[in-house]
């Protein structure tokens, strides 16, 4: 392969975006050798910190094959000429075009669901067992798995048809058709999503009254938020960790607490961790994060529009035809790579904004000191990483280290002028 061939570009963006990944991984290794720093020594009892080790070191494990393997089966794919001859076969069906961008684009997504699908099972049936966590039942993965594929089907189904006819259809302004129909298709995904999609996997069951109830309808009126409906969710059906999250804008908001949550922390801590979405909300973080993305996929679209009739797009592959839909599978595995620059804006931006939830937190929850204590709790009930390392919070973490937090956090209840005499 010589260097004038666009192939040989592709790879070298490929591998690097991979080496990329494994230098990430390698250091957060190397990371968690360091002994655990003082200020988090004082909160973590060694064996959670050894656990939360172990736990780290496994995942990142999982993480190095997953990678590895994915990458070793995309390049006998696609250097065993394995586009050319999906190509060739998906035009054996004699279908109309779209349809035939639905087979080819349809049967590489089962490809690659497949090739996926070990490293999914370890991690739910061993790591997450080994390590306590796992609730989920097979029968339960099972039909999770099947609610998923009939998802993507009815919703991911049609937006990828509408997709391909416009590209093929509108001409020079295609790809600003092609983005107003993914935007407006996430706008209603954020619509349908609390409201159909979310209780498919779990019951969501209105929290009943009593002191948690009345506490939280308390707070909510006391910082004039209009809390919409406040659910409790069986998490607890497929793991042990816990989680909190708000849905919705306005009167349509619903805060979802896990069963898991509530039973492992107290009163003061489920509103202190209340009062941190409450932040996310009054700051309009879910708003703002929709318009960037809205900004991001324009670009990716115009982006789309340049890189589409380009040739070399589809001789890296060894294409020799220039089809839609191939152009489209293309497009993503090269602009992959470089959207990985996008990806870290979009992290630094969410761990900015989970900072400012916490300011908010600090300065409304009834008991300001609860959230670190919530913190705490968390961490050691998830085994959450403590000593992540800077290339990988830039690359992957959207909430900054805990031990971050918890500093950031004291050093907001330190009250000012206490060195003062
Ligand atoms: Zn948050």
């Amino acid at each position: 392969m010589s260097v004038s061939h666009p192939a040989f570009w592709f790879l070298l963006l490929i591998v690097a975006a991979h080496l990329l990944e494994m230098v990430a991984l390698l250091l957060d290794r190397r990371q968690l050798r360091q002994p655990l720093p003082a200020a988090m020594a004082s909160w973590v009892e060694e064996e959670s910190w050894q656990k939360s080790r172990h736990y780290a070191e496994a995942r990142q494990q999982l993480a190095l094959w997953e990678a590895n393997s994915g990458l070793l089966v995309l390049l006998l794919f696609w250097f065993g000429g394995g586009f050319a001859w999906l190509e060739q076969w998906t035009n054996g069906w004699q279908l109309a075009s779209w349809l035939t961008g639905m087979l080819y684009i349809g049967a590489l997504l089962v490809g690659s669901y497949l090739s996926n699908l070990p490293f999914a099972l370890y991690a739910t049936f061993r790591l997450e067992a080994r390590f306590g966590f796992n609730r989920t039942s097979w029968s339960t993965w099972l039909a999770d798995q099947v609610k998923m594929t009939l998802l993507a089907v009815l919703l991911g189904g049609p937006l990828l048809a509408a997709l391909l006819l416009l590209l093929q259809e509108t001409g020079a302004y295609a790809w600003l058709y092609g983005w107003a129909t993914v935007t407006a298709f996430s706008l209603l995904l954020q619509w349908i999503l609390p409201r159909w999609i979310l209780p498919l996997f779990n019951r969501y069951e209105p929290l009943p009254e009593g002191e948690l109830r009345q506490a939280i309808l308390d707070y909510a009126a006391r910082v004039q938020f209009p809390v919409g409906q406040i659910y409790t969710i069986d998490g607890s059906r497929r793991s042990s960790k816990a989680n909190a999250f708000v849905t919705g804008f306005g009167q349509q908001r619903r805060i979802a607490l896990f069963d898991t949550l509530i039973q492992q922390h107290t009163v003061a801590e489920l509103l202190a961790v209340l009062a941190h979405e409450v932040g996310h909300a009054r700051h309009h973080h879910m708003a703002k994060m929709l318009l960037l993305g809205t900004l991001h996929t324009g670009i990716l679209f115009g982006l789309l529009a340049v890189l589409l009739p380009w040739p070399g797009l589809y001789q890296g592959f060894f294409l020799a035809e220039m089809p839609l839909h191939a152009g489209l599978v293309f497009f993503a595995l090269v602009i992959g790579p470089i959207d990985l620059f996008a990806g870290v804006l979009f992290k630094l931006l969410s761990r900015h904004f989970e900072y400012q939830a916490d300011r908010y937190a600090v300065e409304s929850a009834p008991q300001p000191t609860a959230l670190i204590s919530a913190l705490r709790t968390l961490a050691k009930e998830n085994l959450t990483n403590l000593l992540p390392h800077p290339v990988s919070i830039l690359l992957h973490h959207s909430h900054p280290p805990v031990g971050q937090r918890i500093a950031a956090i004291n050093r907001l209840l330190q009250p000012i002028g206490s060195c003062l005499e």
